[in-house]
C-alpha cells in the first residue's frame, strides 16, 4: 500500500515505540504514587511534559496532556465565560462542540472564509469585541490552508477576547511558535506526527482560563483528572523531541513531494488544486475533479494500492458534503468530486510517482461511465 494519508494519521516512529515500550510493562509505576516506582513514572511525564513544550516554545507548567486532539478542542471551548467566535471550517471537534454550547444557550458566531479557505478578518473584527472566546484553527485538515494566526491573535487582544486555535495539522509539520502566534490556548494530537494515538495536549498560557472535563483524582494541576497515560505521554514526548530535529527536513520533503505529485496530477483536465496555494501546511494537497464522486475514487485507489481520503477522515460521517468546501464557496460537482493527498516524509519519489498515476488513472476509468459525461465531454466507455 502506499500511504497518501498523512493528514489522518501517522504511523509510530520506532524510537517512539523504543521509549514507549518499558512504560508499558516493568516500569508500570502510577505517577501519583509516592514509591520509587511512581516517582519514576512521575519523572517520565515531566520530561515529556518538557519535549512538548520546547516543540511550541511554552513552559511546560503551561502543558496539559489529554486523549488527544478531540479533548483539548473540547476543553478549550467549554473554558469559554461568554459568547465564542469560530470559522466555518473547523474540524468537528470544534464545531461539534459549539453546537452543544449553542444547545446550551451560548451565543457562537461562525466566520465565512474566502475561495481559499483563509478566514476574514473584517468578519473577525466586527465579531471579536463582545466575545469570550475566539477559536480559529492554525492548519486546516482538508485543504491545509494556514490561518493568519498572528493578525488573528492582534485582532482578539485588541478586543479582549481569549484565542484559542486546533492546532492538531500544524504541530510538527510547521513551525508553531505560541508567542509568536499570540495565542492563549492550542490544541495538539500525537497520531499526527508519529506518536500514539489517544493521546494529545492542550497548551494553556499561564492564567488562561480552562475548566477541566474531567473531575476526580486532580492529576494535570486539576485540570485533567485521571491517571496518566503514561507510555503514550512518553511516546508524545519523543515525537515531539524528534519533530523539533526532523520537522525542517521532513517539511521540505513533503512539500517537494506535494510539488512533483500536483504538477502530474493537474495535467487532467477539470482538475483543481483547492485551499491556498502558498499559505499551506506542507505535503496537503487537495483537489477536486468534477465528474467523479470522491468516495468512488478513493475506493478505486484503494484498489490500485493507494491510500487516500476525500477530506475528513476524523469523522464517521463520511456521506455528507464536506462543510469546508462549500463554505469556500466551491460548486457541486467540485465539492463531490475532492480528493486529499497527503503523503509523509517517508514517502519515496517513486510511490509519489506511482500514485499520482493511479490517481490519472482512477479518474479517467471514473469518469468514462460518469453521469456527467456529456456535461464536461469526457469521453465514454
Ligand atoms: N482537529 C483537527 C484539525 C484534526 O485534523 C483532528 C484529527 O484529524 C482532530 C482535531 C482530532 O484529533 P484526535 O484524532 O487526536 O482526537
Amino acid at each position: 500500500m502506499i500511504y497518501m494519508d498523512s493528514a489522518a494519521s501517522t504511523p509510530v516512529d520506532p524510537r517512539v515505540l523504543d521509549e514507549m515500550m518499558p512504560y508499558m510493562s516493568g516500569r508500570f509505576g502510577n505517577p501519583s504514587s509516592a514509591h520509587r516506582m511512581g516517582r519514576e513514572a512521575s519523572r517520565a511525564v515531566e520530561a515529556a511534559r518538557r519535549q512538548v513544550a520546547e516543540l511550541i516554545n511554552a513552559r511546560p507548567s503551561e502543558i496539559i496532556f489529554t486523549s488527544g486532539g478531540t479533548e483539548s478542542d473540547n476543553t478549550a471551548l467549554r473554558s469559554a465565560r461568554g459568547p465564542i467566535v469560530t470559522s466555518q471550517v473547523e474540524h468537528e471537534a470544534v464545531l461539534s462542540a459549539c453546537r452543544r454550547l449553542e444547545s446550551e444557550g451560548a451565543r457562537v458566531d461562525y466566520l465565512p472564509v474566502d475561495g481559499a479557505g483563509r478566514v476574514d478578518l473584517d468578519a473577525l473584527r466586527e465579531a471579536a469585541p463582545g466575545a469570550s472566546l475566539v477559536s480559529i484553527m492554525l492548519a486546516n485538515n482538508e485543504v491545509g490552508t494556514v490561518q493568519p494566526m498572528a493578525q488573528i491573535s492582534r485582532i482578539c487582544r485588541e478586543a479582549g477576547a481569549a484565542l484559542h486555535t486546533d492546532a492538531v495539522q500544524a504541530v510538527g509539520r510547521m513551525p508553531v511558535d505560541v508567542e509568536e502566534l499570540g495565542v492563549d490556548m492550542l490544541s495538539l494530537s500525537g497520531h499526527k506526527i508519529n506518536g500514539p494515538k489517544g493521546c494529545g495536549a492542550l497548551y494553556a498560557r499561564e492564567g488562561a482560563r480552562v475548566l477541566p472535563l474531567l473531575e476526580g483524582g486532580g492529576q494535570e494541576g486539576g485540570l485533567r483528572s485521571g491517571t496518566e497515560n503514561v507510555p503514550a505521554v512518553v511516546g508524545l514526548g519523543a515525537a515531539c523531541k524528534i519533530c523539533r530535529e526532523e520537522m525542517d527536513g521532513r517539511a521540505a520533503r513533503c512539500s517537494s513531494l506535494a510539488g512533483r505529485m500536483s504538477a502530474r496530477i493537474l495535467e487532467l483536465p477539470h482538475s483543481q488544486l483547492n485551499g491556498d496555494p502558498s499559505s499551506r501546511v506542507p505535503g496537503n494537497m487537495h483537489f477536486s475533479f468534477p465528474g467523479v464522486e470522491g468516495e468512488d475514487l478513493v475506493v478505486k485507489l484503494d484498489e490500485y494500492g493507494v491510500a487516500a481520503s476525500t477530506g475528513s477522515a476524523c469523522s464517521i460521517n463520511r456521506q455528507s458534503e464536506s462543510h469546508v468546501l462549500l463554505a469556500m464557496g466551491l460548486g457541486r460537482d467540485a465539492v463531490a468530486g475532492s480528493l486529499r493527498l497527503t503523503p509523509g516524509a517517508q514517502t519515496s519519489d517513486g510511490d509519489a510517482d506511482e500514485a499520482a498515476d493511479a490517481v490519472k488513472r482512477a479518474v479517467c476509468e471514473l469518469r468514462r461511465v460518469s453521469p456527467l459525461r456529456a456535461k464536461y465531454g469526457f469521453s465514454g466507455a
